[in-house]
């Protein structure tokens, strides 16, 4: 599970669907108990509780009867303060023992109204209970008879709660993230034009720029051991094995911690990569923007990299034979990158066909979606 984006925020995973279903059982075990001997009507309170409600129902297995009440207070991620009653209870509660299912008590205010609603009901006893409260911020000196789990004041998502009718669905509870950072990745086969781009991307946005080949080329030229390991990889234009790239990617990255964001520019180049790349983001609570991809086709690129070879000292570019390797290697493990991002709704294709000024112009036009 990692960090989803509903309209213009971000939520990262808060509660499992495991522990929602203990909490809700651990409720219907408290609440059956209490209400041995009756028929009570629980009361969910919509529309945020009908998860909730249906999770709980199918549960308590002494009878009982359901019903709904529609109340309506928050706009976007706010309290709006005023509660409206949009769908009225018609049953006669006379002498009842009412239990009402609440999916979240923050400040109070719907309680207040719930509280107000019933008081003229002439109910044998009106019993709340909330799965989530939050305790920091709820200001009424009224009763909760059942609290599944105090949590603090952070705005969550799923499980029937929503942030502007987004979200329900869920089947656990996300919280909202302050994600700060604009990670791209630069995409495209070899001598796109992704190291020419990502310079002047990095300029305009105040990004890091990662670009694998260069940091393996630097370890090369110092002799570490890391660009010992990598050379004879390198210099047959086959892809470095994953857990040395990795390794190296996370220590880039650690390097500037306070980042704006960062370029990825040849990495990842294989699922795996993509996945350890999602991973390590999401500790940071960070995720991938978008997958901005340089479209060129095949034949113009080994011609580039034929005329690039002349000039940039790098054996790989030289050889045509090594050039078709690592369009081999581009084939068969990098290019189904694009559904892996395209299924998150997060490729976005660039021509990369024209001068380099124009391509910038119509990277940053991607680039200023995200
Ligand atoms: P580049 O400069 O991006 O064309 O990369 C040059 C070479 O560095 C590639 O052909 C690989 O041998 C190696 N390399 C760069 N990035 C990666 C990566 N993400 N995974 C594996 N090998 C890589």
């Amino acid at each position: 599970m990692s960090i989803i984006k509903l309209h213009d925020s971000h939520f990262k995973p808060y509660i499992s669907k495991q522990k929602i279903e203990e909490i809700v059982q651990k409720m219907v075990k408290e609440i059956a108990i209490d209400c041995e001997g009756e028929t009570p009507i629980f009361i969910g309170i919509l529309n945020g509780s009908f998860m909730f409600v249906a999770d709980f129902i199918r549960h308590y297995t002494d009878d009982c009867e359901v019903s709904f009440v529609k109340l309506a207070s928050y706009e976007g991620t706010k309290s709006t303060g005023t509660v409206n009653e949009l769908v009225g209870i018609n049953e006669d509660l006379t002498g009842r023992t009412v239990v009402i299912l609440e999916d979240i008590i923050d400040t109070g205010n719907t309680l207040q109204k719930i509280y107000d609603i019933f008081k003229d009901r002439n109910v044998k006893t009106l019993k709340i209970a909330t799965l989530f409260f939050k305790p920091d911020v709820f200001t009424k000196a009224l009763p909760i008879d059942y609290i599944g789990l105090s949590i603090p004041d952070e705005f969550i998502i799923g499980y029937g709660l929503d942030y502007n009718n987004l979200g329900r669905n869920l089947a656990s509870i996300y919280k909202i993230t302050t994600h700060k950072m604009t990670n791209i990745v630069l995409f495209g086969p070899p001598g796109a034009g992704k190291g020419t781009q990502a310079t002047r991307l990095k300029e305009k946005y105040g990004l890091i720029h990662i670009s694998t080949g260069d940091v393996f080329r630097y370890n090369i030229k110092n002799k570490t051991e890391l660009g010992i390991l990598a050379k004879s990889y390198m210099d047959d234009g086959n892809l470095v094995p994953d857990e040395v790239t990795i390794n190296m990617l996370e220590a880039e990255v650690d390097k500037t911690p306070n980042a704006k964001g960062f370029i990825f520019d040849g990495f990842p180049r294989t699922t795996s990569q993509a996945k350890a790349l999602d991973a390590f983001l999401a500790k940071k609570g960070e995720i991938i923007d978008g997958m901005v991809a340089l479209e060129v086709s095949e034949d113009l690129l080994v011609e580039r990299l034929l005329e690039r070879g002349k000039t940039s000292g790098r054996p790989d570019d030289q050889d045509e034979e090594k050039i078709r390797n690592r369009f081999n290697e581009y084939n068969t493990k990098t290019a189904i990158l694009k559904d892996y991002y395209a299924k998150q709704n997060k490729y976005f294709g660039a021509d990369g066909v024209g001068t380099i000024k124009e391509i910038t112009v119509r990277l940053s036009e991607i680039i200023d979606t995200l």
